[in-house]
């Protein structure tokens, strides 16, 4: 599809493996983002446009060049997805991304929808924490309501905590305490949704997190049948609700009682699929590429078990054991600096 181009908000390593997939189909693309230059998206683009995303004249001209535009972080300011002409395609679309971007409105949505939720309150002062703690009865996890990603924007808490220190500590103006829930798995689920309303699920993942950041995945996840459906289920009618144009994730907690409760959303590829790119034919990134061009979806099956290991920061020399491991497909981000936990590639391999 060499008369296709794709423009990409966000610069980071979703937008990278995207572009990669993109350049498989013969299809170019345009980043746009204030840090552009250098970025693991920026590097291996065809064009890019470096701004703020409140800059109308560079969205304007960003819009003449390209086919269709996807956000590859949710979040990317929902102003700079509406400011693009109604003739262009936007992904995951503006009620997907604003949801995403909002907690409390994620919480809302999957409740309306019959997707059981931790208990949760809303958070708007010291006051209104004090209250919550003393319903809460138990621990608790305190995050803003808006901004955070990676286990940033929260603290553990609990009943008899002092809710003045903790609203000081949380530093915002909108929070949402959560019950903390005892869970025995993390899974994910993940859908490719295209224009005309079709969807393919991929095989759920397994994800191991450690202060609030992936560590590891498995997958196909092994799971009861019915929790399987159930994630599907509800994976497939968060998508319908939100008219996702591009791929929606949904992280779920599984208790001991194997009842799936929702934590979050993310209209995005996601870290916990990147297993996708070796395991699946195509991966995540291909979908997503596939759902806004308007190319058929292609099977996500798979028959062997794939496992994918974070590397960050403070473990970045782990990239250099994937190379001298036959078995493993090594993804380096193209980061210069390896801060803590900042995720600098991962490493792939199946049994
Ligand atoms: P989040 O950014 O909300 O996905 O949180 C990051 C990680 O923190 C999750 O993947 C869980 O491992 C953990 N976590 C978040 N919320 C809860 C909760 N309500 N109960 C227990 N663990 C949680």
């Amino acid at each position: 599809m060499a008369d296709f181009t794709l423009g990409i908000l966000g610069s980071g390593q979703l937008g990278r493996m995207t572009i990669q997939a993109a350049a498989d189909y013969g299809i170019s693309c345009h980043v746009f983002a204030p840090d552009a230059n250098n970025s693991p998206a920026g590097e291996i683009c065809n064009k890019l446009t470096e701004a703020e995303y409140s800059d109308q004249i560079a969205l304007n001209n960003f819009y003449t060049v390209v086919d269709a535009v996807t956000c590859e972080f949710e979040n990317v300011p929902t102003d700079a997805l509406t400011a693009s002409p109604s003739d262009i395609l936007k992904s995951p679309g503006v009620k997907a991304l604003a949801t995403a971007q909002n907690r409390l409105m994620e919480k809302e949505t999957a409740k309306l929808l019959g997707i059981p939720t931790v208990p949760y309150w809303k958070i708007g002062s010291a006051s209104d924490l004090s209250n919550a703690l003393n319903a809460l009865n138990g621990s608790a996890i305190l995050k803003t309501a808006k901004l955070g990603y990676d286990g940033k924007g929260q603290i553990r808490t609990k009943s008899g905590d002092n809710p003045e220190q903790q609203w000081q500590n949380i530093n915002t103006d909108l929070a949402i305490l959560e019950t903390f829930v005892n869970f025995k798995k993390e899974i994910s689920f993940l859908i490719a949704r295209n224009t005309k309303g079709q969807t393919k699920i991929f095989p759920p993942t397994l994800n191991y997190h450690e202060n609030g950041i992936l560590v590891h995945s498995s997958a196909p996840a092994i799971l009861p049948q019915s929790a399987i459906d159930t994630g599907c289920r509800y994976v497939e009618t968060m998508a319908n609700h939100l008219g996702v144009v591009g791929l929606l994730a949904m992280e779920l907690f599984l208790t001991e009682e194997n009842t799936l409760i929702f934590n979050e959303i993310a209209p995005r590829p996601h870290n916990s699929f990147h297993w996708t790119i070796e395991g699946c034919k195509p991966s995540q990134f291909h979908q997503l590429v596939r759902s806004v061009s308007g190319l058929p979806f292609g099977e996500v099956t798979t028959s062997k078990k794939w496992y994918m290991k974070n590397i960050l920061g403070q473990s970045a020399s782990e990239l250099q054991s994937g190379y001298s491991n036959a078995e493993s497909y090594v993804h380096d981000y193209g980061k210069a600096d390896p801060k803590i936990d900042r995720k600098m590639g991962h490493i792939t391999w199946c049994e």
